[in-house]
């Protein structure tokens, strides 16, 4: 097939990114960088991981390169992660470039970002002015001195004016994001939502995955899907939204509605089966999951010495090689269950 994202040089001559499992592929999360202002202990051990070596980060053209190809092949949101994103000098420029291409039936590609928000009191108007449509900022409790122990840095004061400017800016939904953790913060399930409902955000909680760089999860001590509705059903009515779609989130009304409470169970209640993500990371490796152990690699690509339209053919080829590996679902319950070599920071959450 020929395909066209809007703008020049995308050309392919394979098909759409469906996988042998049936599932078409809409969604690519890009990983703008490593680094990160914060340490989450579910994520990063407080001295940081490895970090990748500049020279194999991509460039923005390297980048903006990869996804036109993948907007050729069927892309159509592109979510920006990290490590965090706004970290990257040229963040706004390339939400500008991601954000001006179209899918090849005209429609404007949607470009997402999540982040810290520490960024975001400086950021968020000339984002969205670019062109990003909506935050997912994580939060993992209201109290000052949790977010230190947790997040190993005192910056709750700046991450909720980060949120607030995100809202001013009008990049709504905001939606919040928390990992539950027992004895840490599973007692502010409630807070939390209180919280977010009354400012018309949309709250998310996260059970806590195998990819911290510290290597410290324990299945027997994460707080689950469960346990987080039956806490927020001691305080609120729920009720499940249906057509969750690919959705990560399950969804359910708080009193009523209109405002929702999420639950990404993605330990207890894997929804894998209507995934339609991949994911670059930061130094232009493709994965087709969170967990995946394969990686294929568009870097040697990107700066091999073949003519543009070869270049392209090669990046298409590493998208449909990247399907071609995609296993059905995580096989985190699997005795034989291995954790990824790179921590979440790494991958692009
Ligand atoms: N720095 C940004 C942030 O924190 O939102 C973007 C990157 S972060 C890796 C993306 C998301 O992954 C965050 O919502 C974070 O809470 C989540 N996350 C990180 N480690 C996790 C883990 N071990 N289990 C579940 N979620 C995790
Ligand atoms: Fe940084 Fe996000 Fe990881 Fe926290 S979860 S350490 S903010 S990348």
């Amino acid at each position: 097939m020929t395909g066209g994202s809007g703008q020049s040089g995308a050309t392919t001559t394979r098909g759409q990114l469906v996988d042998r499992f049936g599932r078409a592929h809409h969604d690519l999360r890009i990983s703008l960088t490593d680094r990160c202002s914060l340490r989450c202990t579910y994520c990063m051990p407080a001295e940081g991981v490895p970090w990748l070596a500049r020279s194999t980060m991509l460039s923005t053209d390297e980048i903006v390169r990869v996804a036109r190809v993948g907007v050729a092949l069927g892309i159509r949101e592109i979510r920006l992660t990290g490590g965090e994103p706004l970290l990257r000098v040229d963040v706004v420029d390339v939400v500008r470039r991601l954000a001006a291409m179209t899918t090849p039936d005209g429609a404007p590609v949607e470009v997402s970002l999540t982040t810290n928000a520490l960024r975001l009191p400086a950021l968020a108007a000339p984002l969205r002015d670019a062109g990003l449509r909506r935050v997912n900022v994580s939060l993992d409790t209201l109290d000052r001195a949790r977010f230190l122990e947790l997040t190993r840095r005192d910056k709750l004061v700046e991450t909720l004016a980060g949120i607030a400017a995100a809202d001013a800016a009008g990049l709504h939904p905001v939606k919040i994001n928390a990992v539950a953790m027992r004895g840490v913060n599973d007692d502010e399930v409630v807070a939390l939502t209180r919280f977010a409902v009354e400012r018309g955000y949309q709250m998310r909680f996260i059970e806590q995955m195998p990819l911290d760089g510290g290597h410290t999860w324990d299945r027997h001590v994460m707080v689950t899907q469960a346990e987080i509705l039956e806490r927020l059903r001691g305080a609120f009515r729920l009720d499940e939204v249906p057509g969750r779609g690919a959705a990560p989130a399950e969804l359910w009304t708080v009193d009523g509605g209109p405002a929702t409470v999420g639950v990404i169970a993605s330990v207890t209640a894997p929804f894998c089966g209507a995934c339609d993500r991949l994911r670059l990371t930061a130094d232009g490796q493709l994965r087709a999951c969170l967990f995946s152990q394969a990686e294929v690699d568009t870097r040697e690509v990107l700066r091999s010495d073949e003519p543009a339209e070869a270049v392209d053919e090669g990046l298409a080829a590493a998208f449909h090689a990247c399907l071609a590996g995609k296993k059905a679902g995580h096989d985190i319950d699997d005795p034989t269950f291995l954790q990824p070599r790179r921590p979440m920071s790494a991958i692009g959450g």
